[in-house]
């Protein structure tokens, strides 16, 4: 089917999924989006809530929709499944959630071979490689969130002590969306200027801030039981940059082929996306030591993949 319109199926209308719809409405990115989930009510409230604010912003059409919704949708956007509990990791949550992608992922493609999915169910970086494995041939459209959102919390932190817009400081954390993700010191920049050249940042400061940026779910989740604003925030980039062929470079999760000698699962490194998915993998010239920190987070997550599937 001919895709003409910016329109998103959003699975999933928990507290990830309205907040994603919210965002996409406040920024008016999307023409039309559908919101689908297995509690039909709460689909519905979801949109109907959704659509009162529409007045305030633009034109947006909300509907609770179904898997036909799909067809002509140009992403989907999959926050659908459980989250974590105070205390747990992201790892834990894997066996429930990989049932639900099991069951989810094949309808996606059913009703649209053309269409991008982003994974956002958690832990994102094994349901993305999961989803690749059903669909091997849509490794460029399958994408998982991945560190949009650990990244997102690393600049702000950064721009935050420096005082400086975090728009401005390109700072990527890469790897596992999770426990063993690691912060791109050596190429992070502020003004084409390397981080290092900022001496109020000294190494007290910088290992404070990376923890920081790493632990935030987990102090969120205690205070609020979810996240979720932020998230909404980094799906709605990447939905922007698919709809309009923006050629954004993100660091979110997709299939890993030999960069940095890892094969055969999903984390997050930098990627051009655009309006079909993938459209370069990026290798910045990491140090020796963030080397070695990517490739124990890749070993880390092989181990999950080979415990669930
Ligand atoms: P939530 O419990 O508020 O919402 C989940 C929704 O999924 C529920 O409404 C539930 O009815 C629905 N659902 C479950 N199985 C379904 C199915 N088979 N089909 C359709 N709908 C189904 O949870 P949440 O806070 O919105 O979190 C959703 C997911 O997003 C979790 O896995 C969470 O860990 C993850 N998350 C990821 C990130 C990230 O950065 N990747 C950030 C925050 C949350």
């Amino acid at each position: 089917m001919k895709k003409t319109r910016n329109k998103v199926t959003i699975i999933g209308a928990g507290m990830v999924g309205s907040s994603v719809a919210y965002s996409l409405v406040i920024s008016n990115i999307a023409q039309e989006i559908a919101l689908i989930d297995k509690n039909k009510k709460l689909a519905e409230s979801q949109v109907m809530d959704l659509q009162h604010s529409v007045p305030f912003w633009g034109y947006t059409k909300i509907k609770a929709g179904n898997y036909r919704d799909i067809s002509d949708s140009k992403i989907v956007v999959v926050c659908c499944g459980v989250s974590q509990k105070p205390g747990e990791s992201r790892l834990d949550l894997v066996k429930r959630n990989a049932e639900i992608i099991k069951e989810v992922v094949p309808k996606i493609f059913k009703e649209n071979r053309e269409v991008v999915v982003l994974m956002v169910t958690n832990p994102v970086d094994v349901l993305t490689h999961l989803s690749t494995k059903l669909f091997p041939e849509k490794k460029n459209k399958i994408i998982g969130s991945g560190t949009i959102l650990d990244s997102a919390r690393f600049r702000f932190l950064l721009g935050d002590y420096l005082k400086i817009n975090p728009k401005s400081v390109h700072a990527y954390i890469v790897g596992e969306h999770g426990d063993s993700e690691l912060a791109l010191w050596s190429t992070a920049t502020i003004g084409n200027t390397s981080i290092s050249n900022f001496k109020k940042l000294n190494s007290k400061a910088k290992k404070e801030i990376f923890e920081q940026a790493k632990s935030a779910a987990y102090t969120i989740i205690e205070g609020k039981q979810a996240t979720y604003y932020a998230i909404a925030s980094g799906v709605a980039q990447i939905v922007e940059t698919v709809f309009f062929d923006k050629r954004m470079v993100l660091p979110i999760s997709h299939y890993i082929d030999g960069e940095y000698g890892i094969r055969d699962l999903c984390l997050s490194l930098p990627v051009v996306l655009g309006e079909d998915g993938i459209k370069e993998r990026m290798q910045p010239n990491i140090s020796l030591q963030e080397k070695k920190l990517l490739q124990e987070s890749a070993k880390k997550l092989k181990k999950v993949i080979k415990s669930v599937y």
